[in-house]
């Protein structure tokens, strides 16, 4: 069999190594007794934009609507978010379509109200060779006139802001770790022990977990959705098609000359042929006069094993074009986070369930080929808020009502902007050149060709090949590239080394799977340990680095909820 250069296919897929782990540990019934459980109305899991704007919308109806306000009692709107402040696990781009801000705010707020870095006033798309880098007119799916640049941390904070004004109560350091379920209804949910010990053992500052009753749960996950995962197991809602995922490692930096426009780049150093299934490109936009956005994203459907988002991006900044929009300038953070790609055939069958609705990331409300996905979290958190206190308004309850949220997501504009573009992500997986021009004539036909669905496939089910890759990874020099441990610095990370393990991975496998998460994680979580002679090594794991991007699950592991307060502390991203 060859090995080096010869890229031959090897039948070890990461998926047949599959995690010790069942969807149904995160849902339970109540633990704690009825007069101990926290009440709210509505409990709303994730304060990112799709959680915050449906806070937002419900503070705005609730006003309007002392009646349905009455019925949700003394705390009506709850959010948990397991970072520590409101922002902290928020990582996008950014360029943001900023029409479902403007429709969440209406003339309440402006967009020169929001944190900003103003509109996009000029873009370019660069193909890149190793040393060139050829301009290209931008595809219509890469036109961005009319949208903004943001920091989605700042605009986290920001929102977080407005949701308490509007009368929700924010707990983070607060990791979701059960849904509550009774019968056929979601109840709530319970959150995360807090100061247990590498061993699972109570430590001198234990805090145990609480249930949190609610009338409604709202589940605004984001990407990689722990509960949202088991909710779409316990209610049969899953797809027709798998869910896909592609992982983005962003830096931001201090530069000396301000960015004209946004760039985006396609191109090495990924390779175009289709045994690869390389698919993915950079981004940098520039966020006022003196910082860049700069960031790389690979589908993870790739099947290199050496293959690393965290080392694409420092391979990219060695190239001429990218060195020298970088030059005299420093590196002020780092983070990496994973967007969920299998657009409108991997949408749940319904975003709904007695008690429950799923929004933005978790249910995969993204259009990857406009690399959009904020616009869709806000709306449809707008959107999960008027069916909730339309719920109530028509005296059925949350547990029937809620499927008028489906139908507005699926009839308003996410649904008819994904179902246009719901086959293009996939023919990339044919290489470069022939998904380049299939998607050419998707967007054309808006949608109408090709006359069948592409259907998507689960990243962790592709073969793995291996072909020398990481030998023209550059080496670290701390300036313009950076090795992972530096980069997890970078992130804000200070979690506690004496947690106990929150990464669920089978821990002796072939020598390929355990290489293939070495060079995944972006912050060097794993490393291979003893040989044990049989063609398997075993895993070793340092979880206190990870920063929750969640590739592992797309690969063949599983992230669950560390404890509440630990990962990155995002500032910029
Ligand atoms: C690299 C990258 C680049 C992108 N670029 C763009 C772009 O340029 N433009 C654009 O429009 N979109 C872009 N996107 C997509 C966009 O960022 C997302 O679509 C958007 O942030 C989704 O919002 P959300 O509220 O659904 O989820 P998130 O923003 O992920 O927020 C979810 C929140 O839930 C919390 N949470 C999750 N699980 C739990 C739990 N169990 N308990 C408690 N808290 C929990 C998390 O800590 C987080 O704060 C990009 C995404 C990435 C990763
Ligand atoms: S261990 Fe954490 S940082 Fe590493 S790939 Fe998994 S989720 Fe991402």
């Amino acid at each position: 069999m060859r090995r080096r250069g010869g890229s031959t296919a090897r039948a070890i897929r990461p998926a047949d190594y599959p995690p010790p782990f069942r969807s149904s540990e995160a849902i339970a019934d109540f633990t704690d007794p009825a007069d101990e459980r926290i009440e709210v109305g509505v409990v709303i899991v994730g304060a990112g934009p799709a959680g915050l704007a449906c806070a937002i919308r419900l503070g705005q109806l609730l006003e309007e609507r002392p009646d349905v306000a009455e019925q949700l009692g003394e705390v009506p709107i709850a959010i948990v978010d397991k970072g520590k402040a409101p922002g902290s696990h928020l990582l996008s781009g950014a360029v943001m379509n900023p029409r479902s801000l403007r429709r969440l705010f209406g003339d309440r707020l402006g967009i020169e109200d929001v944190p900003n870095y103003g509109y996009v006033h000029g873009e370019s798309v660069y193909f890149m060779t190793k040393k060139r880098a050829i301009p290209i007119p931008p595809p219509p799916v890469m036109k961005n006139h009319g949208n903004v640049v943001v920091s989605v941390s700042q605009l986290g904070r920001f929102l977080a802001e407005q949701a308490e004004e509007a009368g929700a109560m924010i707990l983070p350091e607060t990791a979701a770790d059960r849904l509550i379920v009774t019968g056929e209804a979601v109840r709530g949910i319970r959150t995360g022990d807090k100061g247990r010990g590498r061993e699972g053992q109570e430590l001198g500052n234990f805090e145990p977990g609480n249930d949190i009753e609610a009338r409604v749960t709202v589940l605004s996950e984001g990407t990689q959705g722990y509960l949202t995962g088991s909710a779409i197991d316990r209610f049969g809602l899953a797809g027709p098609y798998p869910q896909q995922w592609e992982l983005g490692v962003k830096e931001v930096w201090k530069v000396a000359k301000p960015l004209d426009g946004i760039v985006h780049t396609m191109g090495w150093p990924l390779r175009p042929q289709a045994k690869y299934r390389e698919f993915g490109g950079s981004w940098l936009y520039p966020m006022g006069e003196d910082m860049i956005s700069l960031g790389f994203v690979i589908g993870l459907d790739y099947r290199d094993v050496e293959l690393s988002a965290h080392d694409l991006l420092q391979e990219l900044k060695t190239h001429p074009k990218i060195r020298r929009i970088l030059e005299g300038g420093e590196r002020l953070a780092w983070g990496a986070k994973t967007i969920p790609s299998g657009g409108y055939l991997a949408l749940p069958t319904r975003l709904y369930a007695p008690g429950l609705v799923i929004c933005g990331d978790g249910a995969g409300l993204v259009n990857i080929p406009r690399l959009k996905g904020i616009h869709y979290a806000i709306e449809s958190g707008r959107l999960a808020a008027e069916a909730i206190v339309a719920s109530f308004d028509r005296g059925q309850g949350p547990r029937t009502a809620l499927a008028s949220y489906d139908a507005a997501v699926r009839s308003g504009f996410i649904g008819n902007d994904l179902r246009e573009v719901r086959n293009i992500r996939q023919v990339f997986s044919r290489g470069m050149v022939v998904g380049g021009a299939l998607s050419g004539a998707m967007i054309a036909s808006k949608g109408k060709f090709p006359p069948r669905d592409v259907p998507t496939h689960a990243d962790a089910e592709q073969s793995l090949l291996r072909t020398g890759r990481a030998a023209s990874y550059p080496a670290p020099d701390g300036k313009l590239t950076f090795d992972k441990l530096s980069s997890v610095f970078a992130s804000g990370n200070r979690t506690r080394d004496d947690q106990p393990n929150h990464i669920r991975i089978e821990e002796t496998v072939p020598r390929d799977v355990a290489e293939l998460w070495v060079r995944l994680c972006p912050a060097q979580v794993y490393e291979i340990g003893a040989d044990r002679g049989d063609g398997t090594v075993e895993v070793l794991m340092a979880p206190s680095n990870c920063v929750q991007c969640g590739a592992i699950t797309a690969k063949g592991g599983r992230l669950t909820p560390p404890e509440g307060g630990s990962g990155p502390e995002y500032q910029l991203t």
